[in-house]
């Protein structure tokens, strides 16, 4: 992934005639913090924080709890999240945290004394108008909802608006849980009617039908009739049916704890992730994990559309045989930003001290994805360059004014 973002950052400074110190300042990190945290029970875990930048305002990015977090992997998604919200035209900067953990493997209680130790190494450098973390891989509403109190009980902030994601009844935003998937749906729905083929029926299939991936696959059963839903897959396996899927029925099976490898239903065939990447679909939404088309599996690639939910799901030697190919490649600053949007609109509410009912956020978000694809639409079009490099020179162009 940070191979990826470094090679797309160099290959745009070119187009944008951008000097070395420019590519430079991109790619290096204002600050970084790197520690460990031990636990009373004397298990240490390294944890990190990469404030990227904040040039446009305070650092804005997830924190990730998994056993494979590094360094590399968060100042990967720091830069990133600095490239979405300049793409997306928000007034926040780009950061990323993590912790090298496997949470399934710690009690409730170890999980809030590591999530609220957290907060107390790095309190000094956060805070709402400094660096606003929020959840990600891992970390839910729960979590956020112990580390804003930790950093209440610190600081004595009672307006909430240090950290992101947080439950509705700590302050959190109505639309946040549906709020990157929805945002995929207007985003492509958008693109598509750029492209003077909006309202044409069209099949896809989810790759990752975890949170982002089923609110895509929902909010378009509501918003775009003619989709369909044809595969879906989660880690255990993939559901495949040529008539469609319930992507409802589909949402509560997972709620439930079902895996899809065990799913039965009538018209229904259990297929492996590599067959549905390589289904005859229009549309190939990829909302697991970074890397998943890659030198591997890209030439078995069919759908003329692909929506990178997930960050960094295309590898740069894919994205490039794809994009040869006439493959069109919706960017993951734009199509899931609707996540950081929605954070924003959070950020906001606590700010004014205000709650929002969530047609009065959906409604925003879906100016600021329209303008967006709009933006990105005309970039690729003056530059005659991929959707996916016309992200770039959108964020590059304001980073480096
Ligand atoms: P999630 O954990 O809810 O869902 C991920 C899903 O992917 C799970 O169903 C999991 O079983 C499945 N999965 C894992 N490995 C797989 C594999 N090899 N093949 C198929 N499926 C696999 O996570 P999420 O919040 O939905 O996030 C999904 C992706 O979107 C992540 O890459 C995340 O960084 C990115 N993202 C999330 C948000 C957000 O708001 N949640 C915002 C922007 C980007």
């Amino acid at each position: 992934m940070l191979d990826t973002t470094y090679g797309l950052i160099s290959r745009v400074a070119k187009t944008l005639n951008l000097d070395e110190n420019h590519v430079a300042g991109l790619t290096s990190a204002n600050q970084e913090h790197i520690f460990k945290i031990y636990l009373k029970n004397g298990q240490a875990f390294p944890a990190y924080r990469v404030q990227h930048s904040n040039k446009l305002g305070p650092y804005k990015g997830g924190i990730r709890f998994h056993p494979e977090v590094s360094l590399e992997e968060v100042r990967a998604l720091a830069i990133m999240m600095s490239l979405k919200t300049a793409a997306m035209g928000l007034p926040l900067g780009g950061g990323k945290g993590g912790i090298t953990v496997d949470p399934k493997s710690l009690s409730s209680a170890q999980l809030e004394e590591l999530s609220r130790a957290y907060v107390r190494h790095l309190q000094p450098h956060i805070g709402p108008d400094k660096d606003i973390p929020a959840p990600d891989v891992n970390t839910d509403p729960v979590i956020i909802d112990w580390m804003v109190d930790e950093y209440q009980r610190l600081t004595g902030d009672v307006s909430t608006a240090s950290f992101t994601g947080k439950s509705l009844s700590a302050g959190g935003s109505k639309g946040r849980d549906a709020a990157t998937g929805r945002g995929g749906v207007i985003a492509l729905a958008k693109l598509l009617q750029l492209q003077g083929s909006n309202g044409a029926k069209l099949t896809y299939a989810v790759e990752g039908f975890g949170n982002v991936g089923s609110y895509f696959a929902i909010v378009a059963k509501q918003q775009q009739p003619g989709w369909k839903l044809v595969a879906a897959s989660d880690s255990s396996a993939a559901v495949y049916s040529t008539t469609g899927l319930d992507a409802k029925g589909l949402a509560n099976f997972k709620s439930a704890g079902g895996r899809f490898v065990d799913y039965k239903k009538a018209g229904v065939e259990i297929i492996s992730h590599s067959q549905l990447l390589a289904l005859e679909v229009d549309a190939l939404v990829l909302a697991a994990l970074g890397d998943s088309l890659n030198s591997s599996n890209y030439r078995q690639v069919k759908a003329k559309f692909i929506v990178e939910l997930a960050n960094g799901p295309v590898s740069l030697e894919a994205l490039d045989y794809l994009q040869a190919k006439g493959v069109v490649i919706l960017p993951d600053l734009v199509a899931n930003a609707g996540g950081v949007v929605v954070s924003y609109l959070e950020w906001l509410q606590n700010k004014k001290g205000q709650n929002w009912p969530e047609s009065k956020v959906n409604t925003s978000l879906k100016i600021y994805m329209v303008k967006a694809v709009e933006d990105l639409y005309k970039t690729a079009t003056f530059y005659k360059v991929p959707l996916k490099e016309a992200a770039f020179i959108n964020a590059l162009k304001v980073l480096t004014k």
